[in-house]
């Protein structure tokens, strides 16, 4: 299968992820976010509006899937769409299911000799 290393900001031209899964997360991580933006799934869980749904897409995602994308509240997001990375498990399944070429996961190398190196998690 064809796989592509991902830029830092791959997310910006993708957004699969945040069409493809139910962004369910403890009801109080939603308190910063419109209230409009977010629905009760139980008496503990809350989700994204639109994600709830077989054709999911958050309510919060602004412009087109794999063109130009972004978070309407990318500041006050919950834990769920934070634990995604670029390249993991739920990553590219998002994007296969969205007909994006998967991401190769590159992995950090220690900074020998290098005590300016700051990383970026
Ligand atoms: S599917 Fe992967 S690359 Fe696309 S927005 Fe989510 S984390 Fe970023
Ligand atoms: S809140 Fe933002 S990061 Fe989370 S699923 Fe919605 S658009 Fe994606």
């Amino acid at each position: 299968m064809l796989s592509q290393i991902p830029t830092q900001d791959a997310c910006l031209t993708c957004g699969a992820c945040c069409a493809h899964y139910r962004v369910s997360f403890y009801w109080a991580e939603g308190l910063n976010m419109p209230e409009h933006y977010t629905e009760p799934v139980n008496a503990v869980y809350s989700c994204m509006a639109g994600t709830n749904q077989t054709q999911s897409r958050c309510i919060a995602l602004g412009g087109e899937i794999g063109q130009a994308v972004s978070c309407r509240v990318y500041e006050a997001r919950s834990s769920t769409c934070k634990s995604v990375q670029i390249a993991d498990e739920q990553c590219n399944k998002a994007r296969i299911a969205h007909q994006m070429i998967p991401l190769i996961s590159i992995p950090l190398h220690d900074a020998e000799n290098d005590e300016d190196f700051d990383q970026v998690s």
